[in-house]
């Protein structure tokens, strides 16, 4: 376990930054470590699509407006063709990858995720980037199989790479207030630092605004930071603040506002200044915050994702068009290009004219 000393020089100093420096000098900082990472004066969207196969949960998160009890008449479970339908969907504007995620639906066996795996690389081959870290734990403990091997298996049945939801804050005294039922922080950095190690690449989320204090996101970074440190396997990183509305322990709470969310997006890409790449969430902030927010470390603008049904569950419903994602990159003062999963770019000859 990475203990994370919050009376040493360092937390301190790191949370004096995160609360007293002048907003645009923490930018600066922040932009800078974007510089190092990426020379270029290039901004990177990728196109894609959210595919929540269930909304079936047993794990009850006090911030979550999307999903349903099992039993509840609005549960639903999709079938592999409506899947493949969503993907083809996707593939026909030009994306290349799916997040597939969804509850934890205790009425699911696992060989229908691993048939799943290899129904979608068969019959709609497409990158699967699949399974928040919460998810694999979940099915480790429903099925009764070793974590690795849980990681293993669904690999082999064809899942390319694994997103970072359900990080949420990664301090197990926030996680047992909000979100007791899941993944507790060891678990779920266990899960990735496993993924790595098997070769998958992943990516990394914080979710603030459940009541955690400053020093508790500071200690989220520190995590996340000594995982990249030991394996390099976190591709991106990035983080947006808590959508109340709806959700059944923050609904009427005040959403923290766009000051923080800068703050906090800039102090992720100045202590993980060794995972590559920062996503601006606009999303959540919209497309003002999302451009601001590519001088405050973001090197990337996220996806234009075809559905987002967790967030828009909670009443955040920003939409774009390509068009608009190219523009608005362009008039903050960068070239835009469509990237893979991976990050690397994807060449201008080969995208679909949509
Ligand atoms: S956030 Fe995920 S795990 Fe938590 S209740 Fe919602 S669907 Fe379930």
């Amino acid at each position: 376990m990475d203990n994370v000393d919050r009376g040493s020089a360092e937390f301190r100093e790191l949370l004096q930054m995160y609360e007293k420096m002048p907003l645009l000098e923490l930018g600066q900082q922040a932009d800078a470590v974007r510089w190092r990472n990426h020379p270029d004066p290039v901004v990177t969207y990728i196109i894609d699509r959210n595919i929540n196969y269930t909304n079936v949960c047993v794990a009850d998160c006090g911030f979550c407006a999307f999903y349903r009890r099992p039993k509840d008449r609005e549960g639903y479970v999709l079938s592999y063709e409506q899947i493949g339908l969503k993907i083809d969907e996707c593939k026909a504007i030009g994306g290349v990858q799916i997040l597939l995620q969804g509850g934890h639906n205790p009425y699911i066996p696992f060989a229908w995720y691993l048939e799943l795996m290899r129904y979608i690389k068969v019959h709609h081959p497409i990158h699967i980037h699949g399974f928040s870290p919460s998810e694999i734990v979940f099915f480790s403990e429903r099925f009764n199989i070793p974590m690795p091997e849980v990681v293993q298996q669904l690999r082999e049945a064809g899942l390319d790479s694994i997103p970072g939801g359900g990080g949420e804050i990664l301090v197990d005294s926030i996680r047992e207030r909000v979100a007791k039922k899941k993944a507790q922080t060891e678990e779920w950095l266990g899960v990735q630092e496993e993924a790595h190690r098997q070769g998958m690449r992943t990516s990394v989320t914080m979710m603030y605004g459940l009541g955690e204090s400053n020093a508790d996101r500071i200690e989220h970074l520190l995590r996340v930071r000594a995982v990249q440190r030991r394996t390099r396997g976190f591709t991106a990183t990035i983080c947006w603040p808590l959508q109340p509305e709806g959700t059944p322990m923050f609904d009427g709470v005040e959403k923290t506002d766009a000051v923080t969310y800068l703050r906090t997006q800039a102090m992720m890409r100045i202590v993980c200044d060794e995972i590559p790449s920062v996503q601006a969430s606009w999303v959540t902030m919209g497309h003002k915050i999302g451009q601001l927010a590519l001088r405050f470390g973001a090197n990337d603008y996220g996806s234009l994702m075809m559905e987002e049904n967790v967030v828009s569950s909670a009443g955040t419903t920003h939409r774009t068009t390509i068009g608009e994602i190219e523009r608005l990159i362009t008039d903050a003062g960068f070239g835009a290009r469509r990237r893979r999963q991976d990050y690397s770019l994807i060449p201008e000859g080969d995208l679909l004219a949509v």
